[in-house]
């Protein structure tokens, strides 16, 4: 495990943030912030309020060597140790530019539901795929997030990414997408994407939305805090349905529980910690994998650094 972050580099980074006058919150229990209302302590994280303080600080944290870790709005993600990474939240990065009558850029840190509302605000379709996925763009892209028959590939024209200090512009082609997965790597840091919609009747489109809802809220434990699904689907066998035949749904570790709902989302019943949620994900993975030979990989990313 790494070296806790020093009270020099902390200092350092202090700082700089003050200096800087961008917002930063010490001991931050992520806890608060993930969707599954479980995580570790961040020494600080941070909240750019706009794209060139999300750079400038990425350029500052390289030339200081202190790693970091991007998160959107951690719909995806479970916290387990932040010893010497620390957090830079792109929530605040919101900004949505209608750069045609179709085409937008939108910053990383927006998320999916307000770009689908303020394209329908005019009558632009083609987002509402996104009906219920929590996320921003720049986590949605990582997994090429999807959902009601559309992923967010499918209206993707381009992403930027900050790369060796400058942000450039890569098409959709030199990307590869598949089912949750991008050729996006690890350490790439996604600044914008560009959409390509269609003109289309918002009302049409709204009802369509309202049956996405009500299938979600008959289907998913909408109600308990979540990561949405843990595991990614074997190529035999859906992940849900490989829990639900090996008897799992129900199986309870502390406070984390196999949702009875949907057997691919585990639920914080209320007093979960990271270790019920973590147990919770072996216990599955190691009962797949003895009984019928499946290694689930996670949707989820684990951050334990
Ligand atoms: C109730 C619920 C329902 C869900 N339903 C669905 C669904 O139907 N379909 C689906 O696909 N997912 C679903 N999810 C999972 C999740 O919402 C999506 O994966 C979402 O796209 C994650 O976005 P995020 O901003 O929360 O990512 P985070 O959890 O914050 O981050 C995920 C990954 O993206 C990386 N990342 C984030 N921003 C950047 C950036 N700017 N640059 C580089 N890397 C970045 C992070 O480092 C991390 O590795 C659901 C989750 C919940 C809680």
């Amino acid at each position: 495990m790494s070296d806790p972050l020093s009270k020099k580099e902390l200092q350092i980074l202090d700082g700089f943030l003050k200096e800087r006058s961008i917002t930063f919150v010490k001991n931050y229990d992520m806890g608060e912030y993930s969707s599954w209302k479980v995580g570790a302590i961040t020494k600080i994280i941070i909240f750019p309020e706009n794209i060139n303080e999300f750079k400038e600080t990425i350029l500052k944290l390289k030339e200081i060597e202190i790693s970091f870790f991007i998160t959107g709005n951690a719909t995806n993600t479970l916290f387990i140790n932040l010893l010497r990474t620390i957090i830079i939240s792109t929530k605040r990065l919101k900004k949505i530019e209608f750069i045609s009558d179709n085409e937008i850029i939108a910053d990383c840190g927006c998320s999916l539901s307000l770009i689908s509302n303020r394209c329908l605000e005019r009558n632009l379709v083609g987002f509402e795929f996104s009906t219920g996925i929590p996320g921003t763009v720049g986590g949605a892209l990582i997994t090429n997030a999807g959902a009601n028959e559309g992923t967010i590939s499918d209206c993707l024209k381009s992403v930027f990414f900050f790369k060796d200090g400058k942000e450039i512009e890569v098409p959709k082609n030199k990307i590869e997408f598949s089912y949750r997965r991008s050729s996006i790597e690890k350490n790439d840091i996604i600044t914008r994407a560009k959409f390509k919609l269609n003109k289309g009747n918002a009302s049409l489109v709204k009802e369509k939305i309202t049956e996405y809802i009500k299938h979600r809220n008959n289907t998913q434990p909408v109600q308990y805090p979540s990561a949405g699904s843990v595991f990614m689907n074997d190529k035999q066998i859906e992940a849900g349905k490989l829990i639900e035949e090996l008897g799992l749904k129900g199986l309870t570790i502390g406070g984390a529980q196999v949702s009875t709902l949907h057997a691919n989302y585990i639920i914080n019943t209320g007093k979960a910690n990271i270790s019920d949620i973590k147990n919770l994900i072996d216990k599955i993975k190691n009962e797949c994998q003895r009984r019928r030979g499946i290694n689930l990989e996670t949707e989820v990313r684990i951050v334990d650094e």
